[in-house]
């Protein structure tokens, strides 16, 4: 970090090393970007992250180097395999520009710092526990494992939550959301004969490891957040796909992210408006 540090938000420093910096950090966020596709694809499967190379998910030809260039082939290729001229999935250039957007938009808010890297690793993660959901309702839990584990250097080398209040973050939702998918549980067995909760066991975990990183007032907005996205998006989707199962997962993703970036602002402002008093 050293003489790097706090340097975007400084004003003295001129436009164009700004430009510069962030066009090197949206570079390095597909190139990551593309290293997520394989994990969101391939975890779920128990595959090798690193032993195979990249191949066309239909004619198995091993993808050319050429080919490997985030967001770019996808767009020279016009989305199709050079060999069989088989679609390839959008997906892919989707998932590498949203990591590399995420990292610049990290930046922009928070500046040259330590929260800014923790952050980042923090976004990256999300984007494969949203998709990993999205495709298999299912929340990896080495990946929530890493999350959690991200609280530590967050609690070392940054002071804006208190240890305290890392203890009760990890506790805020994930307790209610355990209470709540208990309580469903026997209801939803009565009703649909089906064994599953409201609120799955991986969204919980999920939210008592963002709790650890977020703090209390946090983690509070990013349920919140997950919560009114998840109410809209479910309700658009039903309309579309008519499909009840539902992954809570991606919207919560999108909660945690939020929260980091705003966190504290988004509840001092929420606060302020309850306790608002007319002059
Ligand atoms: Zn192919």
């Amino acid at each position: 970090m050293f003489e790097f540090e706090n340097m975007l938000h400084d004003e003295f420093i001129e436009l164009p090393f700004k430009i510069m910096f962030l066009t090197v950090v949206f570079i390095f966020g597909i190139c990551i970007g593309s290293f997520l596709n394989v994990v969101i694809i391939r975890l779920p499967r128990h595959e090798s992250l690193i032993k195979r190379a990249s191949h066309c998910m239909t004619c198995g030809t091993k993808i050319r180097p050429i080919d490997l260039i985030p967001v770019f082939s996808w767009l020279f290729l016009r989305g199709r395999c050079h060999s069989c001229g088989e679609k390839i999935s959008p997906r892919y250039p989707i998932v590498e520009s949203l990591n590399g957007i995420m990292y610049v938009l990290t930046f922009i808010v928070l500046d040259i710092n330590a929260k800014a890297i923790i952050t980042c690793i923090l976004m990256s993660l999300l984007i494969v526990v949203g998709f990993m959901d999205w495709d298999t309702h299912e929340i990896d839990m080495i990946v929530v494992g890493l999350i959690f584990v991200l609280a530590i250097p967050a609690a070392i080398f940054t002071d804006d939550v208190e240890l305290v209040h890392r203890v009760i973050g990890a506790l805020a939702i994930s307790v209610p959301f355990f209470i709540i998918g208990e309580v469903s549980r026997p209801i939803i067995r009565k009703k649909f004969n089906e064994d599953f909760r409201a609120i799955e066991l991986g969204d919980t975990i999920l939210m008592f490891a963002a709790g650890a990183l977020l703090g209390t007032q946090a983690v509070i907005v990013s349920a919140l957040i997950g919560i009114i996205a998840a109410a809209v998006c479910g309700i658009i989707l039903k309309v579309i796909t008519k499909d009840s199962k539902f992954a809570f997962g991606p919207y919560l993703s999108i909660g945690i992210a939020a929260a980091m970036l705003w966190g504290n602002q988004i509840a001092q402002w929420y606060i302020g408006l309850l306790t608002y008093e007319p002059q």
